[in-house]
């Protein structure tokens, strides 16, 4: 499979950290030339000298996605740089976690922004790239893959609006699959549990710390998610994965 994504192009949000940062090298390692995007535009570069100094294509996009034409620009600057766009990841996302009575409206105004209507934006602007690619592209699939989260899927206390955007992006997700798959664009939903990433670092340090006790486990890696998302867009084109759900072995919820 190393080769797999051979003359694909592949955009990862939330490129600039974690699991984006991860993904992004694993897909160019299968061949893919990858468009970084993200806000901290030193850390997107630094991650496309690494690429390219792997032997691979990579495009730093320094890009706020929670603006629209941001966004837009974004995907056309990745189609005109790197030829056109195979494989949307959209990744980037904040959780700012704690008791809905106690919290500032801000979060979740930022949660809303970014996670959802951040990931919307993206996916609107690539989408007809995406129907290109699957069309006329080397593999005549196209993927599109939302991160989503444990969160998605199950509701707990302290976690209502985090919950309310993963559940939105699950939502979203299965109802565009049944609109597109047919034209060869597979659509899917990794759901990670907990991932040692910066993700927690723009908690409140009341709520940080409860989450540390609660989390009192060996997590998962940032690479773990990336092999998940490497495992689906290098399926043979009859093959699509709806759904990624992968928690920790000793997290129980
Ligand atoms: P990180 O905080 O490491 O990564 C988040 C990424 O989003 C960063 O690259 C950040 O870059 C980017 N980002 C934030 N705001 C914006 C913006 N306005 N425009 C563009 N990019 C932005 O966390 P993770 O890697 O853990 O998170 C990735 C995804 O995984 C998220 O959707 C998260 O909800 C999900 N997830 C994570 C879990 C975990 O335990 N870590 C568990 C379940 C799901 P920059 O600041 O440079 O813009």
């Amino acid at each position: 499979m190393a080769n797999a994504l051979e003359g694909t192009v592949a955009l990862v949000t939330g490129a600039s950290s974690g699991i984006g940062a991860a993904t992004a090298r694993s897909l160019a390692t299968h061949g893919a030339a990858v468009a970084v995007v993200a806000r901290r535009k030193d850390r997107l570069d630094a991650l496309v000298s690494e690429l390219e100094s792997g032997g691979g294509r990579a495009l730093a996009v320094e890009s706020d996605i929670t603006e629209r034409e941001q966004a837009i620009t974004t995907v056309e600057r990745t189609v005109e740089a790197l030829g056109r766009l195979d494989i949307l990841v959209n990744n980037a996302g904040v959780m700012l976690l704690g008791t809905a009575a106690d919290a500032p409206i801000e979060e979740w105004e930022r949660m809303v922004a970014l996670n959802v209507t951040g990931l919307l934006y993206v996916a609107h602007a690539a989408l007809p790239h995406l129907r290109s690619a699957a069309d006329d592209g080397p593999r005549r699939v196209a993927d599109l893959i939302n991160v989503s989260s444990v969160a998605g899927r199950r509701a707990t206390a302290g976690s209502a609006v985090y919950n309310a955007t993963k559940f939105a992006v699950n939502a979203f997700t299965e109802a565009l699959r049944q609109e597109i798959t047919a034209q060869h664009v597979r659509v899917s939903v990794v759901e990670p549990g907990a991932v040692v990433t910066e993700l927690t670092d723009h908690l409140r340090p009341e709520v940080r710390d409860q989450l540390r006790s609660a989390f009192d486990f060996e997590r998962l890696r940032a690479d773990d998610i990336a092999d998940a998302i490497a495992y689906i867009v290098t399926r043979d084109r009859r093959v699509a994965v709806n759904e990624l759900l992968i928690r920790p072995t000793e997290q129980a919820r």
